[in-house]
């Protein structure tokens, strides 16, 4: 169950309430009985945004290097170009 930080506008205190997430923004009430609070951010929530947003893609740059280093590779005679280019027209068919 997630965590919520709330703090009291009353009396400046900060608290912790675990609750499901469909109640997140239910209303709390100071410990000390004070019902004017303010959800703040959990470091839950923040920490968890955080890590989905960390693994940057790198599948693209490593697939275009690829593909380069393919296309530069010598080919050897024509014979066999022309075989890769008859098979890519077959395909097109
Ligand atoms: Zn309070």
């Amino acid at each position: 169950m997630p965590r919520y930080d709330f703090r009291c506008r009353s009396c400046g205190a900060t608290f912790e309430l675990s609750r499901p997430m469909a109640r997140a923004n239910d209303p709390a009430v100071c410990p000390q009985g004070h019902p004017d609070t303010v959800k703040l951010l959990s470091t839950v929530a923040v920490t968890g945004a955080a890590g989905a947003a960390a693994p940057a893609p790198s599948g693209g740059g490593g697939g275009c290097c690829g593909a380069a280093a393919a296309a530069d590779r010598p080919r050897g005679d024509g014979t066999s170009e022309a075989t890769v280019h008859r098979k890519v027209t077959a395909r097109r068919k």
